[in-house]
């Protein structure tokens, strides 16, 4: 898994608003194969552990808090030069800005309910995929 692969999902705010079937077609219309999907919810430490590396970052409370408020849908997507590709997909963090056409730009609220996750490397989409699918499953 390097490479052609990253990891993403659908926040709560994202599914919450309806937008989860919008954003996947997006997703497929991009030429992004979808490997695994489904709809789940994290606990606010399962929050905690995702996003550990910005632990020390004055918005990671609310992150968390936010990130296990309501439904998610995590899924691992194949395409060449996968994690990049897809992050021009989803646009800048902070929605104003983000480029017109992106997912953030789109569908997301605000820097923090911004509607979509993607991994920043090759090793992280990896981690982040066993986070939420069986290590020893084939995809
Ligand atoms: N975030 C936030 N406030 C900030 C920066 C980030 O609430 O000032 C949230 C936002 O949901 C973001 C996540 O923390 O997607 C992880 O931040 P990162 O810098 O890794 O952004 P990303 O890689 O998601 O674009
Ligand atoms: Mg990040």
């Amino acid at each position: 898994m390097t490479g052609n692969r990253t990891f993403t999902m659908i926040k709560p705010d994202a599914v919450a608003a309806g937008y989860t079937g919008a954003i996947i077609k997006m997703i497929e219309e991009t030429g992004f194969r979808i490997v695994a999907m489904k709809e789940t919810k994290m606990t606010p430490e399962m929050a905690g552990k995702f996003y550990e590396v910005h632990k020390e970052r004055p918005f990671y409370k609310d992150l968390c808090a936010y990130m296990s408020s309501g439904p998610i849908v995590p899924m691992i997507l194949e395409k060449e030069n996968a994690v990049e590709e897809f992050r021009k997909l989803i646009g800048a963090t902070n929605p104003a800005n983000a480029a017109p056409g992106t997912i953030r730009k789109l569908y997301a609220k605000s820097i923090e309910a911004n509607a979509i996750h993607g991994s920043d490397s090759d090793e992280n989409a990896v981690i982040e995929s066993h986070f939420f699918f069986a290590e020893n499953e084939q995809f």
